[in-house]
């Protein structure tokens, strides 16, 4: 029986066991194999770490077909026909491969030690110690710097800043960011709607500074040839993410961690190798821009589904003519207090509608996991 292997349980390999038709499983065999015996939502890591909300985690073994089998091992690298991980080899026929990213410092000074929410682990361990050093009587620990505001940044400001007006901490939250505007993506209108929603909140917001380095207990931002310096106990990194570096230490072509890609997620020059990458460790040149497709929720479920598409001809033995194809939708930023910010379909929204938009998006794929027993969740 060919052997279907998955490394990774985010959205992109659930995505691509969550569009397959139940039937394939009885005739192939399929192994997912992650770090956890869990999926989590990676889109609400600002939540879970900003302690507004605990339920992103969701076990593979309530929501998978009970054929596939389910390994709980770190992977440590990837080989022709093998994956090596920290309990031994697997061996595969085909091999998905959607291990996520983790966070880039871009070697600035300091940064290497300073905590970041790029995944599960991570964001528990900043949440917890937020939770313990807020009651703290040292004001230096009350002080949370929130170091880039991409849409991680600005999302977790706003979760913190929720977190803190709800309990009545008397706290402070700094966002600090180097382009112009908060949420370079977004337009400055958006943007400046983001800024005052949090500034509304309580959140202090640096643009227009880079941060140039960090000590234990601050750091050093440049603006306009000054250096300033900001000080807290509790610094997180939101300024940026590279691809996983698993896939960086095996066969592959990388840049910034991110396996090279063709139109059918196959990594470069390994056409067939019966490898194929999705997710935030994949890269892909948007022909449209020339730029890399950015790595997101979205562009992952929708490699997912292409892979899922054409998977049934694969093991079949039937060569494939559909190209991957991606379009994105737009995107949402959650702010606080029921209100968002984003642009979809080429038009700004904004507040409780925008809220309402995200709010859909996350139900969207609770349905693709769960069935209608999302209804109840
Ligand atoms: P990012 O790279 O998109 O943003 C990092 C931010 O940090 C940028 O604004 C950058 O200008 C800033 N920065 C970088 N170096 C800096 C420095 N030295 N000093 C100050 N600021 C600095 O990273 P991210 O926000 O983690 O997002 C990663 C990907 O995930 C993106 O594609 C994003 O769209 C996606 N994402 C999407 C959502 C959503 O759809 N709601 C939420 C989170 C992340």
């Amino acid at each position: 029986m060919k052997k279907v292997v998955l490394a990774g349980a985010g959205f992109g390999c659930l995505s691509v066991l969550k569009s397959l038709p139940k039937s394939i499983f009885k005739d192939y065999s399929f192994t997912i194999v992650s770090d956890n015996p869990y999926h989590y939502q990676t889109t609400l890591l600002h939540q879970f770490a900003g302690n507004i909300n605990k339920k992103i985690i969701h076990p593979l073994s309530l929501m998978l077909p009970k054929e596939i089998n389910i390994i709980t091992s770190k992977i440590l690298s990837i080989q022709e026909n093998m994956l090596i991980t920290s309990d031994g080899e697997i061996s595969f026929d085909y091999l998905i491969v959607g291990l996520g990213s983790e966070k880039n410092t871009f070697n600035i000074s300091g940064f290497d030690e300073k905590p970041d929410i790029s995944n599960i682990h991570n964001a528990t361990l900043v949440s917890e110690s937020i939770k313990t050093n807020l009651k703290s009587n040292n004001k230096l620990d009350k002080n949370i710097i929130i170091c880039g505001a991409g849409l991680t940044g600005v999302e977790f400001a706003g979760s913190l800043s929720e977190y803190i007006n709800m309990n009545n901490i008397n706290a402070s939250i700094t966002l600090v960011e180097a382009f112009s505007h908060i949420l370079p993506p977004f337009s400055e209108d958006e943007a400046r709607y983001a800024k005052e929603v949090l500034k509304q909140s309580g959140v202090h917001i640096y643009e227009n500074s880079k941060i140039i380095k960090a000590t234990q207990n601050s750091i050093l931002i440049e603006n306009e040839n000054q250096t300033q310096e900001l000080l807290g106990t509790n610094i997180i990194w939101t300024a940026g993410v590279k691809g996983n570096a698993v896939v960086a230490k095996s066969i592959f072509e990388c840049q910034n961690n991110r396996v090279l890609i063709d139109e059918y997620c196959r990594p470069k020059n390994m056409e067939n190798s019966g490898i194929f990458v999705i997710g935030d460790c994949s890269l892909l040149i948007d022909e449209s821009t020339n730029r890399p497709y950015p790595p997101t929720a979205q562009f992952a479920q929708k490699q997912g589904e292409y892979i899922a598409s054409i998977l049934p001809d694969i093991l079949a033995g039937k060569s494939i003519q559909t190209k991957f194809s991606y379009l994105s939708k737009g995107s949402v930023c959650s702010l606080c207090n029921s209100k968002a910010v984003g642009n979809v379909g080429g038009k700004s929204i904004y507040g409780f509608k925008a809220h309402m938009i995200k709010k859909i998006i996350d139900k969207k794929w609770l349905f693709k996991l769960y069935g209608v027993k999302a209804l109840f969740m």
